[in-house]
Formats: structure tokens, C-alpha cells, sequence
């Protein structure tokens, strides 16, 4: 069946410019555009109006998005740079393995982006982000890029990084820009904005629990291993939120204190010291570390847990910047503390 162009009447369409604009979520006040004959990117200041996704839609002028909106974000891309599908296949297979819808987007160029929605309050950009580093790990492609690229927006970004949005109409004959069946196929759907309405979006609550289980799994995996008479707490009361996803994403900065940290409250779940240093060397290569310096080896690995077990350390470490700053609002302890002043 020949693909419908998007045609005049159904851009005029007011549901369907709310719908698109609904689905492809981002900063007002600013968007990106690019040209289509040198391919030069820009930002443009000012705000997003109808006319913009019109002229989008018909061919005229690409729009390009800023998703990140404070910290959260309704849309997750994951951007394939390859002529190559089978990657950006793979990606979605193993979000769909945890219960994650994802779309198939053939760019502009060469390469495949994947679409994660979310509602359109947004959810965390940080836990977004780690879910789809965590996944981009399992499939061994930890190097592509995601939008969005920060976690919030801050003083030194101010707007984030643009995604250029799909059905661009002068692309969308040449079968670019357009969602496509992620099978061998890779047949586009033949009415894009048919298509489009049926797209399921996530919750945040799925981000939580694959952030949960995957550091569960870290313990569970060293539980086969353990001394037959050792219980381990990894319940709500085991290891708190940050803990859990400090370990999941490792840390760019303080990563000492981190490991200090870590290993007491494995200390406190009941994890034997040298299971402790197993799975903090499983966690130490995820680790960024900034200002060119090196990632911790596994001897002060080796040291700071037998320091954090060899003394009466029990801190979860909240006071700490590195702990501090994966501070989850859902913590109960910081509920707790919230409730007490
Ligand atoms: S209050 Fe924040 S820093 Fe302290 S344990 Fe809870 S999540 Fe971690």
C-alpha cells in the first residue's frame, strides 16, 4: 500500500497539530531547525506556534524540540547512527522485555531513532536516562547518544539539547522521518498519523522498578555464592534509593566516599565483606570519572570496604554530596525527616 502523505486538510486538522505537539513535547520558547541543503543545525528563540509544526508537517522548515522541561522530560530517544537497524531493534526488544513500549523512527539521515513516550507531565529525565543507559549496556552499545543529554536543565544549560521531530513532509515521501515496523520489514506504516494515535505511553513507575531490580539482581547474583546461613535484607528497608541507584549508574565525582558509602550499607543488608568487594568492582567500571581523572581500582576498592567493615561505620551517608546528590524523594527515611521538621 502506498504511504499517505500528510496532506493539507489533516494538518489543518486542530486535534491532530495538539496530538503531534502532545506527543513531541518540549520547551515553548525555543526550538531547532536545520537547513535541508547544507544540514546545518540552529536554535531559534521564540515561541513554538501552530505555524511552526505546519510548516514542519508540509515540508516547509524542520522542527526540532527541546524535551527537557526543568528536570523531566515525556519523550526518551535513544539515536542510532547506523545504516544498520538491527541495534536499534535490539533496543526495543529489550525494553519490551521490562514492560517498555518503544517505536521505530527512521531519520533523516542515515540511522534510527527510538521513542520512548511518557505522559505529558513528564517523568524524572534522570531515571529516564539511566533506564536507557542501563539497556544501551546490556546490548553493548553504552556509547549511543540519548536525548535528552542532561538530567536538568541548569545555569550552564539553559535549554538542553534539540531532537528533531519526525514527519518532516519533505522527508516523509522518501520514507525518512517516518515510524517504521521494527522487524525485518521495516515497512513504514503506511498512515503515519493513524499510527501515531495508537502509540501506548509509559509510566514512571516502570522506570522505578527496572532501577529496583537490576540492583537487586547485583545482590541477588552474589546470594547464589553466599555462606549458607547469611540473610540478606535487600527489602524497601534494605538499601535506600540512592545507594540502589549510585550502584546502577556509578558516580563522576567522590568516587572514594561513594565505595565507602556503598560498602556500609551492604555492611547493613547483611552482604559479607568480600561479596561486598565483588560487586563493587562490577560497579566501579561504570563510574565517569571527571577532571581527566582515573577510575578507582580495585585495591582502594579493596581498602575502603575493609575500612567500612572493620569499624562500627553504620551511616547510610545523607550528608555526604556524592549520597546527597541521588537523593530520591521517595526515600521513607527522608520522608521521615521532612516530617519531623
Ligand atoms: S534521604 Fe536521600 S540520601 Fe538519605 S538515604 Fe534517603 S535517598 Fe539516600
Amino acid at each position: 500500500m502506498m504511504m499517505k502523505m500528510v496532506d493539507e486538510k489533516r494538518l489543518s486538522d486542530y486535534k491532530k497539530n495538539k496530538l503531534f505537539l502532545s506527543l513531541f513535547k518540549g520547551l515553548k520558547n525555543v526550538y531547532g531547525t536545520y537547513s535541508t541543503k547544507s544540514g546545518k543545525h540552529w536554535q531559534i528563540k521564540g515561541m513554538v506556534i501552530e505555524k511552526i509544526i505546519y510548516n514542519h508537517l508540509i515540508g516547509k522548515q524542520p522542527y526540532g524540540f527541546y524535551p527537557l522541561i526543568n528536570d523531566k522530560t515525556s519523550v526518551g530517544i535513544a539515536d542510532f547512527d547506523d545504516h544498520n537497524p538491527l541495534p536499534a531493534i535490539a533496543f526495543i526488544k529489550r525494553a519490551a522485555h521490562y514492560g517498555l513500549n518503544a517505536y521505530l523512527e527512521k531519520s533523516k539521515s542515515k540511522g534510527y531513532h527510538v521513542w520512548l513516550f511518557f505522559s505529558e507531565e513528564g517523568v524524572s529525565a534522570r531515571k529516564l536516562r539511566i533506564v536507557m543507559k542501563y539497556i544501551l549496556d546490556e546490548i553493548e552499545l553504552p556509547n549511543t547518544e540519548i536525548f535528552p543529554k542532561q538530567d536538568s536543565i541548569n545555569q550552564n544549560n539553559s535549554y538542553g539539547n534539540f531532537i528533531n521531530a519526525p514527519l518532516f513532509g519533505k522527508l516523509v515521501p522518501e520514507g525518512k522521518t517516518v515510524f517504521i515496523h521494527a522487524d525485518n520489514s521495516l515497512k513504514p506504516y503506511p498512515d503515519q498519523w493513524e499510527f501515531i494515535e495508537t502509540i501506548v505511553r509509559n509510566s514512571e513507575d516502570i522506570l522505578d522498578s527496572i532501577i529496583d531490580n537490576n540492583i537487586t539482581d547485583v545482590i541477588k547474583k552474589n546470594r547464589n555464592t553466599l555462606p549458607k546461613n547469611t540473610t540478606i535484607n535487600s527489602s524497601q528497608y534494605g538499601l535506600p534509593l540512592c545507594i540502589k541507584n549510585i550502584l546502577c549508574q556509578g558516580v563522576s565525582f567522590d568516587q572514594r566516599v561513594a565505595c565507602f558509602r556503598i560498602a556500609v550499607n551492604l555492611k547493613r543488608v547483611g552482604l559479607p565483606e568480600e561479596f561486598s568487594v565483588e560487586v563493587l568492582n562490577n560497579w566501579r567500571v561504570k563510574n565517569k570519572p571527571i577532571n581527566n581523572k582515573r577510575i578507582i581500582t580495585q585495591r582502594e576498592i579493596k581498602n575502603q570496604v575493609g575500612w567500612a567493615y572493620k569499624k562500627n561505620y553504620n551511616g547510610i551517608g545523607c550528608e555526604e554530596p556524592i549520597i546527597n546528590s541521588f537523593c530520591n524523594s521517595k526515600c521513607k527515611l527522608r520522608q521521615k525527616n521532612n516530617n519531623m521538621r
